[in-house]
């Protein structure tokens, strides 16, 4: 079965009922669902599935709420050179292909991803190469996107390459998808093109449901991992998805028993047309509560809001330390708060 990409491929395969809204939907963000992404559906309770949710088009994202941004973190502001965001000093990302492997309803780069606008030209990514090496304080390059594991290996080495030579680059970090939607994808080749020299790779997957950890995916993230490619988990709070604590629990320790360390958990941004998946930070905050007393600590991730307008990412999990007059209180993992001097 090919990648689904049309509202006949999802009718045909029963993932949805002929409505005009969808259309409206599809005009918004391209449809993907990759063979591995439709086979974990559970067609028996299509209105519930925390995969369908994320991947099949709804007629909720015709609902444009008035807070809803076009550009819900200010990339536009921040991009010196086509492809090229810099928001904090020793970092920058790097948008070399504006494809993705399957297209996430809630995506917060709807209006840059999606096939039409493919990749940088030979020209303009050596634009973007060329300002990373006229900037020294530029520590860690991301790759980003789109999806840069769509790169195929040949042009993945040649841009590892190319920021390998750069000195002051010393790490180079990957946000991908393609190795829980698309695990196929992560064949020797590919695993051998993203080894640098001399920089250290970071390779940070999205994954939201621990059903997305079947075990294909689970084999392509053993790859990476036998590869000697440190894991990072990035997880969107999605309502629907993974809003509770015993969802949230499953995924941070499938993810950590795959090598994977979570590291953000993104509060959802303010996308257009995404309201039916968005939770109050108050409820995330009690989610990761909830997760700080149950689990490891190699299972926590950080929960980070990047500030509307461009202001760059925070933790806003819950505080366990508040000031009173007298001394600081510090709240333990199990609810009990205790007195601390100072
Ligand atoms: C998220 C983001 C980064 C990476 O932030 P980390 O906290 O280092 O993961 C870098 N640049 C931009 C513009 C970002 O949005
Ligand atoms: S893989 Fe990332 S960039 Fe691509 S559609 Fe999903 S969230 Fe957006």
């Amino acid at each position: 079965m090919p990648t689904l990409r049309t509202l006949e491929d999802l009718e045909r395969e029963g993932l949805i009922a002929p409505d005009p809204r969808l259309v409206e939907a599809e005009q918004a963000l391209a449809i993907a669902l990759t063979p591995d992404v439709a086979a974990l559906i559970d067609r028996r309770d299509l209105a519930n599935d925390p995969i369908a949710r994320q991947f099949v088009p709804s007629a909720c994202e015709t609902k444009i709420a008035p807070e809803e941004l076009a550009d819900p973190i200010g990339d536009e502001a921040r991009s010196p050179v086509k492809g090229i965001v810099h928001r904090y000093p020793d970092r920058v990302l790097l948008k070399p292909i504006h494809v993705c492997p399957v297209y996430c309803r809630f995506c917060f780069r709807r209006e840059k991803v999606g096939p039409g606008s493919e990749a940088l030209s030979a020209a303009e990514l050596e634009s973007a190469l060329a300002y990373i090496r006229d900037h020294a304080e530029i520590w860690e390059v991301i790759l980003t996107g789109g999806d840069p594991l769509m790169l195929g290996p040949r042009r993945l080495r040649a841009l590892i390459e190319a920021l390998d030579a750069i000195p002051h680059v010393a790490v180079i970090r990957v946000h991908s998808r393609v190795p829980i939607v698309d695990p196929g994808r992560v064949s020797d080749d590919l695993v051998a093109a993203l080894k640098p020299g001399r920089a250290g790779l970071w390779l940070a997957v999205h994954c939201n449901h621990p059903r997305e950890l079947a075990p294909p995916a689970r084999a392509a993230l053993a790859r990476l991992a036998d590869a000697g490619f440190p894991l990072l988990g990035q997880t969107v709070l999605l309502a629907g998805v993974n809003d509770d604590a015993d969802t949230l629990a499953a995924l941070m320790r499938a993810l950590v028993t795959a090598r994977v360390k979570p590291y953000y958990l993104h509060h959802p941004d303010l996308v257009r047309g995404t309201g039916h998946f968005r939770v109050s930070i108050e409820r995330g905050q009690a989610l990761m509560k909830a997760l700080r007393g149950r689990l490891s600590g190699l299972a926590q991730p950080t929960y980070v809001l990047d500030v509307p307008g461009g202001h760059g990412k925070v933790p806003v999990g819950p505080a366990y330390v508040r000031d009173d007059p007298d001394a600081l209180r510090v709240e333990d993992a199990f609810g009990k708060h205790h007195r601390y001097p100072g």
